[in-house]
């Protein structure tokens, strides 16, 4: 049986040329990028070209990028580092209700001391009211925290919107970008604050980046030695970054010859939809990535549609990977906000494809979609 994989939001496979690429930083070119001897040289060297090579794709300067190990702690980081370094001027933060669990842990935290957390509305697709937002703004708001693209629906946030807003009452603003890079061309300029996840990117696991821009403040969470200028301790990720950096630059390669196909593919799927009737797109179709499709079927929960494809080799996913983890399985937050029913939420499931699908994958799995959900419903 051949595998197809449709759930990207979750993560991506490696490249090849990514593969190949960092392959070198892990066998001879082992060094440490803080060694001053000719290993450490050329590990430095690797870095430093590979954050240059990012800050120019997303419009930054290479001194904006700091390496993480992720998107969880580039949150981490920009949410607790920028509230603790600006705290002096407020303690009001604004955030959203369909942010990733490593924003909304990150100001419950912030909460427990001290902070004063605020979740701005969002409509029935799943996009933050910029209205909302506004009204909510006081005198010692420090911080505006929007995910650039909902993991859960593709949902493309008005990022441009809210970079206006914040600007104009001069208030930083953090976007987790981590589903929307290399998805969509973004301009970190737009905002303040931006975290990044390479496994998100068909780059590795375990390695990440924030932007800071240039005169806003963040303190740091990680302490010790002292790099990535004192924002971020630990032995640098030398291949990780590499491959990070590699992976990003396939990304917008062809890009827009990729965003066709993902189009095509996504067409297709509605097609589908059609077919089999009594369904719902969770967050609409416009301002969705092409790659995400997040829909219910009546009458099926996305959990048994899920188990029934993965017996036919086919991996989709219920609301988010990370939600998987919590022992008792709530239902998705982000859908739950979206103010959708019950059996909606319940029926969810989560289509993302990615560079490594076919056209025959496609095909084989919408026939398969097809005889599944035809299948359960008969079950009743
Ligand atoms: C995956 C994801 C994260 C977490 O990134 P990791 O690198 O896996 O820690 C954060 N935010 C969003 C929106 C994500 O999709």
């Amino acid at each position: 049986m051949k595998k197809i994989y449709l759930d990207h939001g979750a993560t991506t496979p490696v490249l090849p040329e990514v593969f190949e690429e960092m392959k070198p930083y892990f066998l001879e070119k082992f060094g440490n990028a803080s060694s001053l001897h000719l290993f450490g040289e050329e590990a430095k060297k690797a870095l430093e070209s590979s954050r240059e090579k990012i800050a120019k794709l997303i419009n930054a300067e290479p001194n904006e990028i700091y390496f993480t190990s992720g998107g969880t702690e580039a949150d981490n980081t920009a949410i607790i580092g920028a509230a603790l370094a600006n705290s002096k001027k407020g303690k009001h933060i604004i955030t959203s209700p369909i942010e990733h669990s490593a924003v909304l842990e990150s100001v419950e935290y912030l909460q427990k001391n001290g902070f004063d957390i605020d979740f701005v509305k969002v409509d029935s697709n799943g996009r933050v009211d910029v209205e909302s937002l506004k009204n909510m703004i006081k005198k010692d708001t420090i911080l505006i925290s929007i995910m650039w693209v909902n993991n859960e629906t593709g949902v493309i946030q008005p990022i441009q919107e809210i970079s206006k807003i914040a600007r104009k009452h001069n208030i930083i603003f953090h976007s987790d970008a981590v589903q929307a890079l290399g998805k969509l061309k973004l301009d970190a300029s737009w905002v303040d604050i931006l975290s990044a996840s390479a496994h998100k990117f068909y780059g590795p696991k375990g390695v990440g980046f924030m932007y800071l821009k240039r005169g806003n403040k963040v303190n740091p969470t990680i302490l010790g030695g002292g790099h990535e200028r004192g924002m971020r301790s630990g032995t640098e990720n030398v291949s990780g970054v590499v491959g990070m950096a590699k992976a990003l630059e396939l990304c917008y390669r062809d890009f827009e010859g990729k965003h066709e196909i993902f189009k095509k593919w996504k067409d297709k799927m509605i097609e589908k939809l059609e077919e089999i009737g009594d369904y719902h797109i969770n967050g609409g179709i416009v301002d969705v990535l092409p790659t995400h499709l997040n829909v219910s079927f009546k009458g099926i929960s996305g959990e048994t549609l899920m188990y029934s494809l993965s017996l036919n080799g086919i991996a989709i996913s219920t609301a988010s990977a990370c939600s998987s983890h919590h022992t008792n399985k709530t239902a998705s937050h982000v859908l739950k906000a979206m103010g959708l029913d019950h059996e909606t939420i319940i029926g969810a499931v989560r289509i993302v494809t990615g560079l490594d699908n076919t056209d025959d994958d496609i095909e084989k799995f919408l026939t398969i979609l097809e005889s599944e959900v035809r299948r359960l419903r008969s079950l009743g």
